[in-house]
């Protein structure tokens, strides 16, 4: 990799600043870093470790929200003592560094009127976002995006403290759901091996579990909340559907947890606006998944791409993450689509 000297940040001469970023205007005034909306883990900490090592290499980098974070998020934030990020409504006319998401259906408002001049991600390209300039646009197929801003802190040689080494951490035992997930790869766990000495977790498992606990009660939360906390839109051939992703810390909880947002699905089905609509639990005892499907062609789409439900309910296996579901779901909707205009 070929570097430049840093120029301009006092005595952290030892910082590779990447030479291809040379080439970003930056400008003066802030680059908002943000992840998707509503936003999960990877789309709040690693948020803030990039904005930090902007920051570090001479960029005024500030990090934002698009809506408020899930208690999995704050349960981190508040366990490396870190400040939730201030919300940002609308990015038109900003400057953006997109973390997380590619597409302006997972952006927040006035995206496509943005400045974006970086994408660091890690999921495939749905490729609605154009840009004016060429941008840096760094994507891996890794567990999440914090092992690639782990990777670039090493890459230019800065260090990284304990909060950052926190916030990274906690992204990815989130997005991997504890490396156990079908997206882990061996850069994930090598990112998890370094962080988790330099953010002074001792046992990875138990401090998984804890975020976790907190985020699977849902306190206060009404199916519907519990719902769009963790939801993303896709629209293949003119189908529009929505997946949401929701834990369970038992399987008997899990169950009580399809039946419950089952039932306000069905009820509210019509208001949502979505040809269809998927929900995925699964619980962290077993690792287990299903998926519910909802809507017209829903069911067959989903018993094409994973087999026999009981009744809209079909069993997906064991670490079965939503970029895989969709990853199968989307040409099984296209099949469907096909066949039923025929
Ligand atoms: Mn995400
Ligand atoms: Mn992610």
């Amino acid at each position: 990799m070929i570097f430049v000297q840093a120029k301009g940040y006092g005595n952290q001469k030892e910082i590779n600043y990447p030479a291809y970023m040379q080439g970003i205007n930056y400008g003066t005034g802030i680059t908002y870093v943000i992840g998707h909306k509503p936003p999960d883990s990877d789309s709040v900490c690693t948020v803030i470790a990039y904005a930090n090592l902007k920051r570090q290499l001479g960029i005024n980098a500030e990090a934002r929200i698009g809506s408020p974070i899930n208690a999995e998020s704050a349960y981190a934030l508040n366990y490396f003592g870190v400040p939730v990020p201030k919300v940002l409504d609308n990015a038109a006319g900003k400057n953006i560094i997109l973390i997380d998401h590619n597409s302006f259906a997972q952006a927040i408002p006035g995206m496509n009127k943005a400045n974006i001049l970086e994408i660091i991600d890690h999921h495939n390209l749905i490729g609605d976002i154009r840009t004016s300039a060429p941008i840096y646009y760094r994507n891996l197929p890794v567990g999440c995006a914090s092992t690639i801003v782990w990777l670039e802190y090493n890459e230019a040689n800065v260090p990284i403290d304990r909060a950052m080494a926190g916030m990274m951490l906690s992204a990815i035992l989130s997005d991997t759901d504890n490396l156990q997930s079908s997206t882990t790869t061996d850069l994930d766990r090598q990112a998890v091996a370094a962080l988790e000495k330099k953010a002074g977790i001792k046992d990875c498992d138990s401090y998984f579990l804890s975020m976790e606990k907190d985020l699977a009660a849902y306190n206060d939360m009404s199916e519907k909340d519990i719902f769009y906390s963790d939801y993303k839109e896709f629209n293949i051939d003119g189908v529009s559907y929505g997946c949401a992703t929701v834990l369970a810390l038992t399987p008997a909880k899990r169950e009580e947890m399809e039946k419950r947002l089952g039932k306000w699905i069905q009820q509210n089905f019509n208001s949502q606006k979505m040809d269809m609509l998927f929900l995925k639990i699964h619980d962290l005892e077993t690792y287990q998944a299903t998926l519910s499907c909802y809507g017209k062609g829903a069911l067959e789409s989903g018993e094409a791409a994973f087999g026999k439900g009981n009744g809209n309910i079909i069993p997906l296996g064991t670490n079965m993450s939503r970029k895989k579901v969709i990853r199968l779901l989307q040409p099984a909707i296209a099949n469907w689509r096909l066949s039923s205009a025929s």
